[in-house]
């Protein structure tokens, strides 16, 4: 496995493997990896056949300091998991190499505007244009490729779809199931800053989502029905403040009115838990696009975690 820090020497590489007639898998990360990332890498390695992470924590969608000084980072650990996973090239670079003006922002950013108003970019202003940028310039680096992304990061998958469409840009974007928690939490590097009551009460956000999908099988015909059922059932939590829990077409990401005007109904879940602000989503139908843990993933995962 190749671990770079230089733009130029990913791209060679990269460029090198096309050249010899191989396809290519991107998968971007901000490390801290676990088992979501994993099935991510894992997709990638079944479906190309050069396999290249990233791993960059981006300064430019972090709108709190604190937040990003706080998040995970646990790069000698990451690169373990990524040989473990069949990474070929693990992508590292610096603020620096990624922005060279940094602390001043690049001049050239990428906004997607319409997918990236509501919900996570309402509550984190300039959140989406700092993920539209990076991941542009990620795209950029690597050429053609498939790039990998989750689905517990919705409205960014929307907002990445649409970039690429957009601009043309030579990659193909997958999107893959969100991995779960045995008790429906779903992954996210975050979880990390939980205490243990913060952790329990955390299921609230997938309780609300399973309150959506019954709404929604009970009959429910709008909008404002189903997020009252998974409001009522994050309710009883004194240490989850909800942002939102809303019923939203899944292409357009507004929030549904009636039920029957809109193809198909993603519900979207946003909260506070102590220190760490958590999101969530599913399809209108339980297991449509979620996975729990598969069992081979996090065996190999909870063997790291024991190493440390
Ligand atoms: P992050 O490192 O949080 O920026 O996430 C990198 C990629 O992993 C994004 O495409 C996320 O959507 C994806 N991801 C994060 N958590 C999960 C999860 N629980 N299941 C599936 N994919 C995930």
């Amino acid at each position: 496995m190749d671990i770079m820090e230089s733009a130029g020497g990913c791209r060679d590489a990269l460029d090198r493997a096309r050249a010899a007639g191989r396809t290519v898998g991107l998968v971007p990360t901000m490390g801290a990896l676990h088992d979501g990332h994993v099935s991510l890498i894992a997709r990638a390695r079944a479906e190309c056949d050069v396999v290249a992470v990233s791993i960059f924590v981006n300064p430019l969608q972090f709108g709190d300091p604190e937040d990003m000084a706080r998040y995970p980072r646990t790069l000698e650990r990451d690169l373990f998991v990524c040989a473990e996973a069949g990474a070929d090239v693990v992508f590292v670079p610096t603020v620096a190499e990624m922005y060279p003006s940094w602390p001043a922002p690049p001049a050239t950013t990428v906004s997607v505007r319409g997918v990236s108003d509501r919900w996570e970019g309402a509550s984190r202003p300039g959140h989406f244009d700092g993920v539209a940028t990076v991941v542009s310039k990620l795209f950029s680096i690597a050429g053609p490729c498939r790039a990998y992304f989750g689905l517990k990061d919705f409205q960014q998958l929307a907002v990445v779809r649409r970039m690429v469409s957009d601009l043309c840009l030579p990659a193909e974007v997958v999107g893959c199931p969100i991995v779960r928690e045995a008790d429906g939490l779903a992954l996210s590097s975050r979880n990390v800053r939980l205490s243990v009551a913060e952790r329990a009460a955390a299921t609230a956000l997938a309780r609300a989502l399973a309150a959506g999908r019954g709404a929604l099988a009970a009959g429910a015909r709008s909008g404002a029905e189903v997020s009252r059922a998974m409001r009522a059932a994050a309710a009883g939590e004194p240490l989850v403040c909800l942002d939102y829990a809303v019923a939203v077409d899944a292409v357009s990401l507004e929030e549904v009115g009636d039920i029957d005007d809109v193809g198909a109904v993603r519900l979207l879940v946003a909260a506070q838990v102590g220190p760490v602000r958590l999101i969530d989503n599913s399809a209108a139908l339980a297991g449509a696009d979620d996975t729990l843990a598969e069992p081979d993933v996090t065996g190999q995962v909870r063997q790291l975690e024991r190493i440390g």
